[in-house]
């Protein structure tokens, strides 16, 4: 199988494509390098630097003997998108128009798309499954669900068969080292907790510790990217068999507390975390765990990777280069 992952050389996209590489893949990386990065490249995946804004561009790299996609092209960040929703509108919906387009037009019919916990929005009750309500509390989730119900209408009108992983905390970095890159102005916990522990940053601000929670602070389930690696390539892998197209939950269902983060890093890594408590963030539920039974059954996935020390480790092993 040839894929097309738009977005490879991202964080999570380029975990991506070296699972697919490891279950004998062809990859092409179709990226803008906005976010990602030409570190995060593998040496047997081809390159297109291109932009899926630009249809011209998303269709000659789907002209390319492709014979499915994963997309994890757009914008992630849950705040901006509530101070800037026309960006996100733009990149993560109308990009995400001209992706399917080029596919109907060159007769490509599987995709993967990288969806997030975020389209539930405040848990009516942990763990989730597939079933629980679908209420986005951000603009950011929006674009997530608005998505899958593109996929599918399109599924329904033009037979792309997809499957939606709806991503709970992605976390950790491959445990050989092939990926390296690091992002610019983390927003998400553990690397600013990284940032915290090689000085980049005075301290880690725990947000909230008035939680009605084991020691007060939220609690998220945390997976790691090479787990979310594996998904994709079992997904690949059951829409080539003819599998139907599917929604499924990421997570390990087992939450751990911010504090149990930063407590855990001290721990693994030997050094003091500096960290301090702070107002609760707007928006911030106090649990958000994942029920994945769905992905074990249909797709035989299991996460391997996602222990807290092989997570915090890995993710260590990268920033210690600093
Ligand atoms: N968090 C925190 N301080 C930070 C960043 C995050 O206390 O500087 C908390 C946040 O409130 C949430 C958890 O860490 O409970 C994970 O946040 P993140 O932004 O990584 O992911 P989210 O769960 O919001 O998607």
């Amino acid at each position: 199988m040839h894929i097309l992952v738009i977005g490879g050389a991202g964080y999570i996209g380029s975990h991506v494509v070296k699972a697919l590489l490891n279950r004998g893949m062809n990859v092409t990386v179709f990226d803008n390098l906005s976010t990602g990065t030409k570190i995060n490249l593998f040496d047997n995946a081809d390159f297109i630097e291109g932009d899926i804004l630009k249809y011209e561009q998303i269709l000659f790299a789907m002209k390319q003997n492709v014979d499915g996609i994963v997309l994890l092209a757009g914008k992630k960040a849950v705040g901006e998108s509530m101070e800037n929703p026309m960006k996100y509108a733009f990149n993560n919906i109308n990009g995400v128009v001209n992706v399917l387009n080029a596919m109907v037009e060159s007769g490509v019919n599987k995709a993967i798309f990288s969806s997030s916990a975020a389209v539930y929005g405040v848990p009516q009750y942990s763990p989730m499954d597939e079933e629980h309500p679908v209420n986005p509390m951000s603009f950011y989730g929006f674009t997530k669900h608005e998505t899958e119900r593109l996929l599918k209408w399109y599924d329904e009108l033009k037979g792309i068969k997809f499957v939606s992983l709806r991503y709970f905390n992605a976390v950790g970095y491959d445990e050989q080292g092939d990926v390296k890159g690091l992002e610019e102005n983390p927003q998400n916990l553990l690397p600013i907790v990284m940032e915290a522990a090689i000085g980049k940053r005075d301290k880690v601000k725990i947000f909230g510790n008035d939680y009605e929670t084991r020691d007060g602070t939220c609690i998220r389930d945390y997976i790691h990217v090479t787990d979310l690696g594996s998904a994709h390539a079992l997904a690949l892998e059951l829409l080539e068999k003819g599998g139907a197209s599917q929604i499924l939950n990421l997570g390990t269902s087992q939450g751990s507390s911010v504090l149990e983060m930063i407590t855990k890093t001290q721990e693994v890594i030997g050094r003091p975390v500096p960290y301090e408590f702070a107002p609760r963030r707007a928006g911030d539920p106090a649990v958000v765990t994942a029920k994945a039974d769905k992905a074990r059954e249909i797709l035989g996935w299991e996460a391997q990777h996602s222990d807290l020390d092989n997570i915090i480790r890995s993710t260590w092993n990268v920033y210690n280069k600093q």
